[in-house]
């Protein structure tokens, strides 16, 4: 696309300003089922789940948790395997070693420091092994703490199609979102973004056609 070709599509669209509220609209309509896709039942198990969830599908996430938080119920639990078990428990999620030694790190600290319980506070979660800020915020918004928003590989492709952000780096497309999105539509504006990334707007062949958003969009096909 050329760059004259973007202002004029930018124009046409109006200011993301104005753009944001039936954004958020639409989607909600579109897609009233955009909730997290991963099973949990206590804030351990959502930690464990979105941890794992890193490079992988949350149906392969599902599929493996379902035994193992049969196993491993508390902090404890991940502790008194040897490390190879564990490896191997959790092996379909890919990643494993890095994935098994995290997660032992991540025990061992929530036991030392925050008495066997999960964190709510971002600064805090961030500092457990292999916890970044992306899991940090899903964990927290979950929990109903939301401080941020979550940003994975959908919410950035959409953003920036979208016209929400010309950045690249998640921490600064973060930063466009929270001054544009009504902090009260933090939490879910990112599982709207994710469904509608899933269903509609395809990263190789966006549906343009069948979009809510097309008269919204300055990527618009249509
Ligand atoms: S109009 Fe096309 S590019 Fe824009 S959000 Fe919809 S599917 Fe994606």
């Amino acid at each position: 696309m050329q760059r004259s070709y973007v202002g004029e599509a930018r124009r046409r669209v109006g200011p993301k300003r104005e753009r944001i509220r039936p954004i958020i609209e639409r989607l909600a309509a579109a897609h009233p089922d955009a909730v997290i896709a991963l099973r949990f039942r206590d804030e351990l198990q959502l930690l464990v789940s979105v941890m794992l969830s890193a490079q992988t599908t949350d149906v392969t996430v599902n599929r493996v948790t379902e035994r193992l938080f049969q196993k491993y119920r508390r902090p404890e639990d991940y502790l008194a395997v040897p490390l190879e078990e564990l490896e191997r428990d959790i092996l379909p999620t890919g990643t494993f070693r890095q994935k098994a030694k995290n997660l032992r790190g991540t025990m061992r600290m929530l036991l030392e420091e925050f008495d066997g319980e999960v964190p709510t506070r971002l600064e805090q979660l961030v500092r457990l092994p292999g916890v970044g800020r992306k899991t940090a915020n899903v964990v927290a918004a979950e929990r109903g703490a939301t401080q941020g928003i979550v940003v994975d590989t959908h919410v950035r492709r959409l953003s920036q199609r979208l016209g929400l952000t010309r950045h690249d780096d998640p921490v600064k497309i973060e930063r466009d979102l929270q001054r544009l999105v009504p902090k009260q539509d933090w939490a879910r504006f990112p599982h709207l973004l994710i469904w509608h990334g899933r269903r509609v707007c395809l990263a190789r062949a966006p549906r343009c056609e069948i979009c809510v958003l097309n008269d919204l969009c300055p990527s618009s096909r249509v």
